[in-house]
């Protein structure tokens, strides 16, 4: 995170309009509503496959 970063840039409710993100569980096409923080930046999950969102090796 930069400190150059405008304040607006952090929230995540500007991110989540700005941005399509979809379920990272695999093959799984529905909406990613729940964020979690992984290696590559925040990793998307639906509400059925949250919890694999937790397990994800950071
Ligand atoms: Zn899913």
């Amino acid at each position: 995170m930069s400190d150059n970063t405008p304040p607006w840039e952090n929230k995540p409710a500007k991110q989540s309009e700005l941005y399509i993100h979809l379920c990272m569980h695999n093959s799984c096409k529905e909406w990613g509503a729940y964020g979690f923080d992984g290696s590559y930046g925040v990793e998307w999950f639906c509400f059925e496959h949250r919890a694999d969102g937790k397990k994800t090796p950071k």
